[in-house]
């Protein structure tokens, strides 16, 4: 199987150009900041203390919780983020569960919950795989690998935009400079970039300008 990973800072534009890519190469696209983020909506769900670490571990083995891909009526390829067969489609896109899912994600049981899934998928399907420590810890092996960034302003312009929320431009710039800055000093997998992979700052390009870079260097 073929696997690029993709990691990279909140709003980088990952997203994205993960799924431009996918598409142009006629791969699976896997988010995997959707698998923490669903994992997060359950434990807000279960009332869990998110900063207590045993009661999130424990309450984790009784999760249902699946990864499934499939194409909707135009072809696109969508992941169903599966919660006890309920698909969570956008409620796992709130600011609430940005915030709340860099929290939890510095668990050694949380990222381990991930990684299985993301190996499982990994060695099934060729992959656009996005995150955080897929070139680093989940795919040091991965064929390339890219890591992508730009300027704190442009990202919450962007994520603004996304949201629909440009009155909210501050709070979320506010959220992203500090969900990177806590996902950086993770002990465990904290966001960083690989050795070996490709540094691309987007901040003043367009995706289509960043997705034909990144082709530049697929063969
Ligand atoms: O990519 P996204 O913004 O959806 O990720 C949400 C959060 O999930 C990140 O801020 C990070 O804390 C966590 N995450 C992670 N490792 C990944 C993907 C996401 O820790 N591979």
């Amino acid at each position: 199987m073929i696997n690029i990973a993709i990691d990279g800072t909140a709003g980088s534009g990952k997203g994205t150009i993960s799924k431009l890519l996918a598409k142009k190469l006629g791969y699976y696209h896997l988010d995997t900041g959707a698998i923490y983020r669903s994992l997060t909506y359950f434990l807000i769900q279960e009332k869990v203390d998110l900063n207590d670490e045993k009661e999130i571990c424990k309450t984790l083995e009784k999760i249902d919780f699946k990864v499934q891909f499939e194409k909707d009526k135009d072809g696109n390829q969508v992941q169903k983020n599966l919660l006890f067969g309920e698909d969570l489609k956008n409620k796992i896109r709130t600011e609430e569960i940005s915030v709340s899912t860099s929290i939890i994600s510095k668990f050694d049981c949380v990222r381990k919950f991930a990684t299985k899934i993301q190996h499982e998928l990994a060695s099934k399907y060729d992959l656009i795989i996005e995150g955080r420590d897929i070139g680093t810890v989940v795919l040091p092996n991965a064929d390339y690998k890219f890591f992508l960034t730009a300027k704190p302003e442009i990202r919450a312009k962007r994520r603004a935009e996304q949201l629909n929320q440009p009155q909210n431009y501050n709070k979320i710039l506010k959220d992203i400079i500090e969900r990177d800055e806590a996902d950086m000093k993770r002990k465990s997998s904290p966001l960083k970039r690989a050795d070996d992979a490709i540094l691309i700052d987007n901040s003043f390009q367009t995706a289509f300008q960043t997705l034909s870079e990144m082709i530049s260097y697929i063969k």
